[in-house]
Protein backbone atom coordinates (compact mmCIF):
# COMPACT_ATOMS: atom_id res chain seq x y z
CA UNK A 1 0.00 0.00 0.00
CA UNK A 2 1.16 3.28 -0.81
CA UNK A 3 1.56 6.02 1.66
CA UNK A 4 -1.79 8.89 1.64
CA UNK A 5 -0.21 11.61 -0.18
CA UNK A 6 -0.51 15.28 1.96
CA UNK A 7 -3.94 16.88 1.77
CA UNK A 8 -2.76 19.71 0.95
CA UNK A 9 -0.53 17.89 -2.33
CA UNK A 10 -4.26 16.37 -3.44
CA UNK A 11 -5.11 20.25 -3.81
CA UNK A 12 -7.25 20.45 -0.72
CA UNK A 13 -6.31 24.28 0.46
CA UNK A 14 -7.64 25.68 3.79
CA UNK A 15 -10.65 27.78 2.46
CA UNK A 16 -11.98 30.95 4.15
CA UNK A 17 -15.27 29.76 5.99
CA UNK A 18 -18.35 31.05 3.03
CA UNK A 19 -20.72 34.09 4.98
CA UNK A 20 -23.46 31.23 5.84
CA UNK A 21 -20.73 28.80 7.33
CA UNK A 22 -19.90 28.50 10.99
CA UNK A 23 -17.16 26.26 13.24
CA UNK A 24 -16.38 26.18 16.74
CA UNK A 25 -12.82 27.19 15.96
CA UNK A 26 -11.84 30.61 16.61
CA UNK A 27 -11.40 33.12 14.39
CA UNK A 28 -8.31 34.30 15.62
CA UNK A 29 -6.17 31.06 16.73
CA UNK A 30 -3.22 33.46 18.27
CA UNK A 31 -5.65 35.12 20.21
CA UNK A 32 -7.03 31.90 21.32
CA UNK A 33 -3.66 30.55 21.61
CA UNK A 34 -2.84 33.57 24.29
CA UNK A 35 -5.76 32.53 26.02
CA UNK A 36 -5.08 28.49 26.07
CA UNK A 37 -1.64 29.26 27.46
CA UNK A 38 -2.92 31.48 30.12
CA UNK A 39 -5.28 28.77 31.13
CA UNK A 40 -2.55 26.35 31.12
CA UNK A 41 -0.81 28.78 33.58
CA UNK A 42 -3.70 28.52 35.69
CA UNK A 43 -3.39 24.98 36.58
CA UNK A 44 0.71 24.95 36.52
CA UNK A 45 -0.12 27.18 39.52
CA UNK A 46 -2.93 25.69 40.82
CA UNK A 47 -0.93 22.15 41.32
CA UNK A 48 2.11 24.53 42.14
CA UNK A 49 0.46 26.36 45.12
CA UNK A 50 -1.71 23.77 46.47
CA UNK A 51 -0.70 23.37 49.68
CA UNK A 52 -0.66 26.83 50.56
CA UNK A 53 -4.76 26.36 50.01
CA UNK A 54 -7.41 24.49 52.73
CA UNK A 55 -7.90 20.73 52.28
CA UNK A 56 -11.20 21.79 51.60
CA UNK A 57 -13.59 24.71 51.51
CA UNK A 58 -17.07 25.31 51.94
CA UNK A 59 -19.19 27.27 48.89
CA UNK A 60 -20.14 30.97 49.62
CA UNK A 61 -23.58 31.24 49.00
CA UNK A 62 -22.45 34.17 46.44
CA UNK A 63 -20.89 31.59 44.36
CA UNK A 64 -23.87 28.73 44.79
CA UNK A 65 -26.21 31.55 43.47
CA UNK A 66 -23.77 32.46 40.60
CA UNK A 67 -23.44 28.85 39.53
CA UNK A 68 -27.21 28.66 38.99
CA UNK A 69 -27.55 30.69 35.88
CA UNK A 70 -30.31 30.96 32.99
CA UNK A 71 -29.54 28.79 29.92
CA UNK A 72 -26.65 30.81 27.96
CA UNK A 73 -28.11 31.60 24.67
CA UNK A 74 -25.60 33.85 23.34
CA UNK A 75 -21.85 33.97 22.94
CA UNK A 76 -20.18 35.58 26.57
CA UNK A 77 -16.44 34.56 25.11
CA UNK A 78 -13.93 32.44 26.15
CA UNK A 79 -12.14 35.11 28.40
CA UNK A 80 -14.67 36.10 30.26
CA UNK A 81 -16.09 32.31 30.65
CA UNK A 82 -11.80 31.72 32.15
CA UNK A 83 -12.46 34.34 34.60
CA UNK A 84 -16.10 33.01 35.85
CA UNK A 85 -14.10 29.61 36.11
CA UNK A 86 -11.40 31.20 37.96
CA UNK A 87 -13.33 32.59 40.40
CA UNK A 88 -16.53 30.28 40.87
CA UNK A 89 -15.09 26.60 40.17
CA UNK A 90 -11.67 26.49 40.40
CA UNK A 91 -11.45 27.37 44.36
CA UNK A 92 -13.80 24.59 45.29
CA UNK A 93 -13.11 21.23 44.16
CA UNK A 94 -13.30 17.55 45.96
CA UNK A 95 -10.29 18.48 47.46
CA UNK A 96 -8.26 15.85 46.62
CA UNK A 97 -5.53 17.27 45.31
CA UNK A 98 -4.34 18.75 48.31
CA UNK A 99 -1.66 16.76 50.57
CA UNK A 100 -4.11 16.71 53.39
CA UNK A 101 -6.87 15.24 51.63
CA UNK A 102 -7.72 11.30 52.72
CA UNK A 103 -11.70 10.95 52.11
CA UNK A 104 -13.37 7.58 50.59
CA UNK A 105 -10.68 6.09 48.13
CA UNK A 106 -9.47 9.15 45.52
CA UNK A 107 -6.18 9.61 43.31
CA UNK A 108 -4.02 13.01 43.61
CA UNK A 109 -3.74 12.80 39.66
CA UNK A 110 -0.55 14.76 38.83
CA UNK A 111 0.71 17.20 36.77
CA UNK A 112 1.71 15.26 33.78
CA UNK A 113 -1.69 13.27 33.88
CA UNK A 114 -2.99 16.72 33.58
CA UNK A 115 -1.15 17.35 30.28
CA UNK A 116 -1.74 13.85 28.64
CA UNK A 117 -5.63 14.98 29.25
CA UNK A 118 -5.15 18.03 27.35
CA UNK A 119 -3.41 16.50 24.73
CA UNK A 120 -5.92 13.64 24.71
CA UNK A 121 -8.68 15.62 24.37
CA UNK A 122 -7.06 17.78 21.69
CA UNK A 123 -6.84 14.73 19.42
CA UNK A 124 -10.57 13.71 20.65
CA UNK A 125 -10.36 10.31 19.31
CA UNK A 126 -12.39 7.14 19.71
CA UNK A 127 -11.19 4.69 21.98
CA UNK A 128 -12.90 1.94 19.90
CA UNK A 129 -10.12 -0.49 19.26
CA UNK A 130 -11.30 -1.05 15.88
CA UNK A 131 -10.41 1.78 14.47
CA UNK A 132 -6.84 1.64 13.07
CA UNK A 133 -5.08 4.24 15.51
CA UNK A 134 -1.61 5.10 17.33
CA UNK A 135 -4.28 5.58 20.43
CA UNK A 136 -5.99 1.70 19.96
CA UNK A 137 -1.85 0.54 20.17
CA UNK A 138 -1.26 3.21 23.21
CA UNK A 139 -4.42 1.36 25.10
CA UNK A 140 -3.04 -2.41 24.29
CA UNK A 141 0.19 -1.07 25.41
CA UNK A 142 -0.92 -0.31 28.70
CA UNK A 143 -3.14 -3.44 28.79
CA UNK A 144 -0.23 -5.09 28.53
CA UNK A 145 2.01 -3.21 31.55
CA UNK A 146 -0.87 -4.34 33.43
CA UNK A 147 -0.81 -7.75 33.00
CA UNK A 148 2.95 -7.46 33.71
CA UNK A 149 2.26 -5.62 36.77
CA UNK A 150 0.11 -7.77 38.32
CA UNK A 151 0.99 -11.62 37.12
CA UNK A 152 -2.13 -11.85 33.99
CA UNK A 153 -0.44 -13.79 31.51
CA UNK A 154 -0.64 -12.26 28.10
CA UNK A 155 -3.00 -13.55 26.16
CA UNK A 156 -5.52 -12.72 28.96
CA UNK A 157 -7.51 -9.48 28.07
CA UNK A 158 -8.47 -6.29 29.37
CA UNK A 159 -10.20 -2.96 28.84
CA UNK A 160 -10.22 0.47 30.24
CA UNK A 161 -13.20 1.32 31.68
CA UNK A 162 -14.67 4.53 33.52
CA UNK A 163 -13.64 3.38 36.80
CA UNK A 164 -14.16 0.62 39.18
CA UNK A 165 -17.88 0.40 39.63
CA UNK A 166 -17.87 -0.56 35.87
CA UNK A 167 -14.87 -2.81 36.18
CA UNK A 168 -16.67 -4.60 38.80
CA UNK A 169 -19.88 -4.76 36.54
CA UNK A 170 -17.59 -6.15 33.51
CA UNK A 171 -15.59 -9.06 35.74
CA UNK A 172 -18.86 -10.07 37.45
CA UNK A 173 -20.55 -10.20 33.67
CA UNK A 174 -18.41 -12.37 32.57
CA UNK A 175 -18.51 -14.45 35.33
CA UNK A 176 -22.04 -14.90 35.04
CA UNK A 177 -21.97 -15.95 31.32
CA UNK A 178 -19.10 -18.30 31.91
CA UNK A 179 -20.52 -19.79 35.20
CA UNK A 180 -24.27 -20.07 33.70
CA UNK A 181 -23.96 -23.08 31.91
CA UNK A 182 -26.46 -22.06 29.67
CA UNK A 183 -26.81 -19.54 26.85
CA UNK A 184 -27.56 -16.76 29.65
CA UNK A 185 -27.46 -13.72 27.24
CA UNK A 186 -30.23 -15.02 25.63
CA UNK A 187 -32.70 -16.79 27.90
CA UNK A 188 -31.45 -14.56 30.84
CA UNK A 189 -31.42 -15.14 34.75
CA UNK A 190 -34.76 -16.30 35.26
CA UNK A 191 -34.55 -19.35 32.67
CA UNK A 192 -37.06 -21.94 35.21
CA UNK A 193 -35.61 -24.89 33.97
CA UNK A 194 -32.02 -23.48 34.93
CA UNK A 195 -30.80 -23.63 38.54
CA UNK A 196 -30.54 -19.88 39.85
CA UNK A 197 -27.32 -18.19 40.31
CA UNK A 198 -25.06 -17.37 43.75
CA UNK A 199 -22.93 -14.29 44.34
CA UNK A 200 -20.55 -14.62 47.52
CA UNK A 201 -18.88 -11.60 48.65
CA UNK A 202 -18.07 -9.91 52.34
CA UNK A 203 -19.76 -7.84 54.04
CA UNK A 204 -17.43 -5.54 53.53
CA UNK A 205 -17.41 -5.41 49.88
CA UNK A 206 -18.06 -2.46 47.85
CA UNK A 207 -21.57 -1.41 46.87
CA UNK A 208 -20.68 -1.63 42.98
CA UNK A 209 -20.27 -5.27 43.81
CA UNK A 210 -24.03 -5.44 44.67
CA UNK A 211 -24.87 -2.84 42.10
CA UNK A 212 -23.50 -4.76 39.55
CA UNK A 213 -25.30 -8.23 40.31
CA UNK A 214 -28.45 -6.59 40.63
CA UNK A 215 -28.25 -4.97 37.38
CA UNK A 216 -27.40 -8.24 35.51
CA UNK A 217 -30.34 -9.98 36.85
CA UNK A 218 -29.13 -12.26 39.04
CA UNK A 219 -30.59 -10.37 42.38
CA UNK A 220 -29.30 -8.99 45.38
CA UNK A 221 -31.36 -12.20 47.16
CA UNK A 222 -28.71 -14.19 45.43
CA UNK A 223 -25.95 -12.12 46.52
CA UNK A 224 -24.60 -13.53 49.80
CA UNK A 225 -23.21 -11.45 52.24
CA UNK A 226 -20.25 -13.14 54.57
CA UNK A 227 -19.60 -12.22 57.88
CA UNK A 228 -16.04 -11.40 58.39
CA UNK A 229 -13.36 -11.94 61.27
CA UNK A 230 -11.77 -9.53 63.62
CA UNK A 231 -9.35 -8.21 60.79
CA UNK A 232 -12.37 -7.44 58.59
CA UNK A 233 -11.14 -10.10 56.21
CA UNK A 234 -14.15 -12.54 54.38
CA UNK A 235 -14.70 -15.84 57.01
CA UNK A 236 -13.64 -18.42 55.20
CA UNK A 237 -15.79 -21.60 57.34
CA UNK A 238 -18.76 -19.01 56.90
CA UNK A 239 -18.10 -18.65 52.89
CA UNK A 240 -17.67 -22.78 52.51
CA UNK A 241 -20.96 -23.10 54.93
CA UNK A 242 -22.89 -21.45 52.81
CA UNK A 243 -21.77 -22.33 49.21
CA UNK A 244 -22.56 -25.82 50.58
CA UNK A 245 -25.67 -24.82 51.61
CA UNK A 246 -26.37 -23.30 48.72
CA UNK A 247 -25.73 -26.18 46.36
CA UNK A 248 -27.89 -28.64 48.75
CA UNK A 249 -30.90 -26.13 48.10
CA UNK A 250 -30.45 -26.63 44.45
CA UNK A 251 -28.89 -23.34 43.63
CA UNK A 252 -25.78 -22.89 41.57
CA UNK A 253 -22.71 -21.44 43.30
CA UNK A 254 -21.03 -19.22 40.53
CA UNK A 255 -19.11 -16.32 41.66
CA UNK A 256 -16.80 -15.59 44.27
CA UNK A 257 -16.27 -12.18 44.98
CA UNK A 258 -12.59 -11.52 46.80
CA UNK A 259 -11.54 -8.36 48.18
CA UNK A 260 -8.01 -6.53 47.65
CA UNK A 261 -8.51 -3.86 49.85
CA UNK A 262 -11.47 -2.96 51.16
CA UNK A 263 -13.56 0.34 51.52
CA UNK A 264 -13.85 0.53 55.41
CA UNK A 265 -10.50 -0.38 56.71
CA UNK A 266 -8.26 -1.37 53.49
CA UNK A 267 -8.67 -5.15 54.84
CA UNK A 268 -7.27 -8.18 52.11
CA UNK A 269 -9.20 -11.32 51.98
CA UNK A 270 -7.08 -14.52 51.99
CA UNK A 271 -6.37 -13.75 48.11
CA UNK A 272 -4.63 -17.13 47.69
CA UNK A 273 -7.28 -19.44 49.70
CA UNK A 274 -9.91 -18.34 48.07
CA UNK A 275 -8.55 -18.91 44.69
CA UNK A 276 -8.65 -22.33 45.90
CA UNK A 277 -12.28 -22.70 47.16
CA UNK A 278 -13.14 -21.32 43.84
CA UNK A 279 -11.22 -23.58 41.67
CA UNK A 280 -13.11 -26.25 44.64
CA UNK A 281 -16.47 -25.32 43.71
CA UNK A 282 -15.81 -24.25 39.70
CA UNK A 283 -16.54 -20.79 40.61
CA UNK A 284 -16.13 -17.30 38.66
CA UNK A 285 -13.27 -16.10 40.91
CA UNK A 286 -13.27 -11.84 40.14
CA UNK A 287 -11.25 -9.56 42.49
CA UNK A 288 -11.57 -5.82 43.44
CA UNK A 289 -8.44 -4.43 43.50
CA UNK A 290 -9.90 -1.32 43.23
CA UNK A 291 -6.67 0.43 45.19
CA UNK A 292 -5.52 -2.69 47.36
CA UNK A 293 -4.22 -4.47 44.25
CA UNK A 294 -1.77 -1.56 43.65
CA UNK A 295 -0.09 -2.85 46.61
CA UNK A 296 1.53 -5.62 44.79
CA UNK A 297 3.87 -2.82 42.97
CA UNK A 298 5.21 -1.86 47.05
CA UNK A 299 8.21 -3.15 47.95
CA UNK A 300 6.39 -5.29 50.80
CA UNK A 301 2.94 -6.38 49.40
CA UNK A 302 1.11 -7.53 52.18
CA UNK A 303 0.90 -11.04 52.90
CA UNK A 304 -2.92 -11.68 51.76
CA UNK A 305 -2.25 -10.29 48.25
CA UNK A 306 -0.69 -13.46 47.24
CA UNK A 307 -2.97 -14.77 45.04
CA UNK A 308 -4.32 -12.30 43.59
CA UNK A 309 -3.00 -13.03 40.08
CA UNK A 310 -4.84 -16.14 40.26
CA UNK A 311 -8.35 -14.21 39.42
CA UNK A 312 -10.51 -14.78 36.92
CA UNK A 313 -11.09 -11.25 36.40
CA UNK A 314 -9.46 -7.96 38.40
CA UNK A 315 -11.08 -4.82 38.67
CA UNK A 316 -8.61 -2.05 39.38
CA UNK A 317 -8.42 1.97 39.33
CA UNK A 318 -5.67 3.61 37.87
CA UNK A 319 -7.36 6.81 39.24
CA UNK A 320 -7.01 6.08 42.68
CA UNK A 321 -3.80 4.59 43.81
CA UNK A 322 -1.81 5.44 40.17
CA UNK A 323 -2.40 8.87 40.56
CA UNK A 324 -4.36 9.25 37.23
CA UNK A 325 -6.88 12.13 36.53
CA UNK A 326 -10.09 11.19 36.80
CA UNK A 327 -11.77 8.61 35.17
CA UNK A 328 -9.87 5.62 34.30
CA UNK A 329 -10.42 2.39 36.00
CA UNK A 330 -9.35 -0.94 34.48
CA UNK A 331 -10.09 -4.52 34.19
CA UNK A 332 -7.97 -7.61 33.51
CA UNK A 333 -10.02 -11.15 32.44
CA UNK A 334 -7.78 -14.16 32.41
CA UNK A 335 -9.85 -16.19 29.66
CA UNK A 336 -9.92 -13.89 26.25
CA UNK A 337 -12.49 -15.96 25.00
CA UNK A 338 -15.19 -15.63 27.55
CA UNK A 339 -14.14 -11.76 27.76
CA UNK A 340 -15.25 -11.57 23.99
CA UNK A 341 -18.67 -14.26 24.64
CA UNK A 342 -19.92 -12.07 27.38
CA UNK A 343 -20.17 -8.57 25.52
CA UNK A 344 -19.69 -9.16 21.95
CA UNK A 345 -22.43 -8.04 19.09
CA UNK A 346 -21.59 -7.38 15.79
CA UNK A 347 -24.21 -4.69 14.08
CA UNK A 348 -23.54 -3.61 10.59
CA UNK A 349 -21.90 0.05 11.44
CA UNK A 350 -18.95 -1.03 13.49
CA UNK A 351 -17.86 -3.90 10.78
CA UNK A 352 -14.29 -4.65 10.59
CA UNK A 353 -12.45 -3.64 7.04
CA UNK A 354 -9.65 -5.08 5.51
CA UNK A 355 -8.30 -1.98 5.22
CA UNK A 356 -8.60 2.35 6.19
CA UNK A 357 -9.84 3.47 9.73
CA UNK A 358 -11.80 0.87 10.46
CA UNK A 359 -9.02 -2.06 10.32
CA UNK A 360 -8.02 -1.87 14.07
CA UNK A 361 -6.20 -4.43 16.38
CA UNK A 362 -8.89 -5.15 18.56
CA UNK A 363 -12.32 -4.31 19.31
CA UNK A 364 -12.49 -2.58 22.64
CA UNK A 365 -16.54 -2.79 21.94
CA UNK A 366 -16.59 -6.09 22.16
CA UNK A 367 -14.81 -6.27 25.87
CA UNK A 368 -17.18 -4.04 27.63
CA UNK A 369 -20.08 -1.84 28.11
CA UNK A 370 -19.06 1.52 26.76
CA UNK A 371 -18.80 1.83 23.00
CA UNK A 372 -16.77 5.50 22.62
CA UNK A 373 -14.12 6.09 25.11
CA UNK A 374 -11.87 9.36 26.26
CA UNK A 375 -8.43 8.08 25.31
CA UNK A 376 -7.36 7.33 29.03
CA UNK A 377 -4.72 4.95 28.16
CA UNK A 378 -2.17 8.22 27.47
CA UNK A 379 -2.40 9.04 30.65
CA UNK A 380 -1.45 6.08 31.69
CA UNK A 381 1.35 5.82 29.06
CA UNK A 382 2.54 9.33 29.75
CA UNK A 383 2.91 8.96 33.22
CA UNK A 384 4.21 5.60 33.20
CA UNK A 385 6.87 6.61 31.14
CA UNK A 386 7.82 9.83 32.43
CA UNK A 387 7.77 9.09 35.90
CA UNK A 388 9.06 5.59 35.38
CA UNK A 389 6.78 2.62 37.28
CA UNK A 390 9.30 2.59 40.09
CA UNK A 391 8.81 5.84 41.09
CA UNK A 392 4.69 4.33 41.45
CA UNK A 393 6.49 1.08 43.13
CA UNK A 394 8.43 3.79 45.99
CA UNK A 395 5.10 5.95 46.06
CA UNK A 396 3.01 3.02 46.98
CA UNK A 397 5.47 2.09 49.70
CA UNK A 398 5.25 5.47 50.90
CA UNK A 399 1.82 5.65 51.70
CA UNK A 400 1.60 2.32 53.22
CA UNK A 401 4.92 3.87 55.68
CA UNK A 402 2.65 6.81 56.09
CA UNK A 403 -0.29 4.79 57.17
CA UNK A 404 1.97 2.49 59.92
CA UNK A 405 3.83 5.76 60.78
CA UNK A 406 -0.10 7.48 61.39
CA UNK A 407 -1.17 4.07 63.49
CA UNK A 408 1.79 4.97 65.68
CA UNK A 409 0.98 8.28 66.52
CA UNK A 410 -1.96 7.71 67.50
CA UNK A 411 -1.22 4.52 69.81
CA UNK A 412 0.96 7.45 71.21
CA UNK A 413 -1.96 9.73 71.81
CA UNK A 414 -3.67 9.41 74.93
CA UNK A 415 -6.79 10.83 73.79
CA UNK A 416 -7.01 8.91 70.31
CA UNK A 417 -7.97 5.23 69.91
CA UNK A 418 -7.39 2.93 66.68
CA UNK A 419 -10.63 1.67 65.78
CA UNK A 420 -9.30 -1.08 63.04
CA UNK A 421 -5.92 -2.84 62.35
CA UNK A 422 -3.92 -0.79 59.89
CA UNK A 423 -3.45 -3.84 57.55
CA UNK A 424 -2.75 -1.41 54.24
CA UNK A 425 -3.21 2.22 53.64
CA UNK A 426 -6.31 2.98 55.80
CA UNK A 427 -5.63 4.37 59.65
CA UNK A 428 -9.30 4.26 61.59
CA UNK A 429 -8.88 6.21 64.73
CA UNK A 430 -11.17 8.38 67.52
CA UNK A 431 -11.13 10.82 70.06
CA UNK A 432 -11.65 9.63 73.36
CA UNK A 433 -10.73 11.50 75.92
CA UNK A 434 -12.62 8.37 78.49
CA UNK A 435 -15.79 8.38 80.68
CA UNK A 436 -17.82 9.47 77.42
CA UNK A 437 -20.66 7.48 76.12
CA UNK A 438 -20.96 5.75 73.12
CA UNK A 439 -23.61 8.35 71.85
CA UNK A 440 -21.54 11.63 72.65
CA UNK A 441 -17.95 9.86 71.21
CA UNK A 442 -19.97 9.60 68.06
CA UNK A 443 -21.71 13.11 68.40
CA UNK A 444 -18.11 14.38 69.43
CA UNK A 445 -16.12 12.45 66.97
CA UNK A 446 -18.86 13.73 64.10
CA UNK A 447 -18.64 17.28 64.94
CA UNK A 448 -14.84 17.14 65.04
CA UNK A 449 -14.12 16.02 61.40
CA UNK A 450 -16.74 17.92 60.36
CA UNK A 451 -14.83 21.30 61.99
CA UNK A 452 -11.48 20.00 60.68
CA UNK A 453 -13.04 19.86 57.01
CA UNK A 454 -14.68 23.27 57.45
CA UNK A 455 -11.54 25.33 58.78
CA UNK A 456 -9.74 23.18 56.27
CA UNK A 457 -7.42 21.57 58.37
CA UNK A 458 -7.46 18.68 57.02
CA UNK A 459 -9.98 16.12 55.07
CA UNK A 460 -10.31 12.18 56.34
CA UNK A 461 -13.95 10.81 55.57
CA UNK A 462 -15.42 8.99 57.96
CA UNK A 463 -17.09 5.54 58.46
CA UNK A 464 -18.51 2.97 60.82
CA UNK A 465 -16.50 0.21 62.54
CA UNK A 466 -18.90 -1.89 64.83
CA UNK A 467 -21.38 0.23 65.68
CA UNK A 468 -19.18 3.37 66.12
CA UNK A 469 -18.24 6.24 64.40
CA UNK A 470 -14.66 6.66 62.67
CA UNK A 471 -12.23 9.32 61.22
CA UNK A 472 -10.93 7.18 58.34
CA UNK A 473 -7.80 8.08 56.89
CA UNK A 474 -7.08 6.70 53.14
CA UNK A 475 -3.78 7.38 51.78
CA UNK A 476 -3.39 7.34 48.61
CA UNK A 477 -1.63 10.90 47.86
CA UNK A 478 1.52 11.26 46.45
CA UNK A 479 1.69 14.63 47.86
CA UNK A 480 1.06 14.07 51.62
CA UNK A 481 3.69 14.48 53.88
CA UNK A 482 5.07 12.93 57.39
CA UNK A 483 4.22 16.33 58.42
CA UNK A 484 0.96 16.66 57.35
CA UNK A 485 0.06 13.37 59.58
CA UNK A 486 1.37 14.93 62.54
CA UNK A 487 -0.61 17.76 61.94
CA UNK A 488 -3.67 15.82 61.35
CA UNK A 489 -2.84 14.02 64.80
CA UNK A 490 -2.50 17.10 66.67
CA UNK A 491 -5.35 18.87 65.44
CA UNK A 492 -7.29 16.01 65.90
CA UNK A 493 -6.39 16.25 69.58
CA UNK A 494 -6.69 20.19 69.63
CA UNK A 495 -10.26 20.02 68.51
CA UNK A 496 -11.32 17.35 70.48
CA UNK A 497 -9.97 18.85 73.57
CA UNK A 498 -11.76 22.19 72.65
CA UNK A 499 -15.38 20.97 71.42
CA UNK A 500 -14.93 18.88 74.85
CA UNK A 501 -15.04 21.99 76.61
CA UNK A 502 -17.54 23.67 74.91
CA UNK A 503 -20.43 20.82 75.48
C1 LIG B 1 -13.57 3.12 44.69
C2 LIG B 1 -13.88 1.71 44.78
C3 LIG B 1 -14.78 1.11 43.88
C4 LIG B 1 -15.52 1.93 42.86
O1 LIG B 1 -14.65 2.55 41.97
P1 LIG B 1 -15.09 3.87 41.15
O2 LIG B 1 -13.89 4.17 40.34
O3 LIG B 1 -15.35 4.92 42.19
O4 LIG B 1 -16.28 3.53 40.36
C5 LIG B 1 -14.98 -0.24 43.98
N1 LIG B 1 -14.36 -0.99 44.91
C6 LIG B 1 -13.49 -0.44 45.78
C7 LIG B 1 -12.81 -1.33 46.78
C8 LIG B 1 -13.22 0.92 45.75
O5 LIG B 1 -12.36 1.46 46.61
Amino acid sequence: MKPARHAREQGVRPQPLAPEEITLDPDDWEAFRAQAHGALDTMVNYLRDVRERPAWQPLPEEVKNRLHEALPERAQGLETVLESFRRDVLPYPSGNVHPRFWSWVSGTGSPVGMLADLLASGMNTLGLGFDDTAPSRVEMQVLDWFKELFGFPRESSGLLVSGGSMANLVGIAVGRTAKAGYDVRRRGTNAPDEPALVVYASSETHSSAQKAVELLGIGSARYRVIPVNAQFEIDVEALHAQIHADGDAGLQPAILIGNAGTVNTGAIDPLDHLADIAAGHDLWYHVDGAFGAIARLSASPPANLRGLERADSLAFDPHKWLHQPYNVGAVLVRHARRHEETFHIAPAYLDKLDGGVAAGPVNFNALGVQLSRSFAALRVWMSFKVYGVERFRALTQQNLDQAQYLDRLVRGEKALELLAPTALNIVNYRYNPGGLSPEALDELNKRLLVEMQVRGIAAPSSTRLDGRFSIRVCITNHRSRRVDFDVLVAETTRLGHELERAS
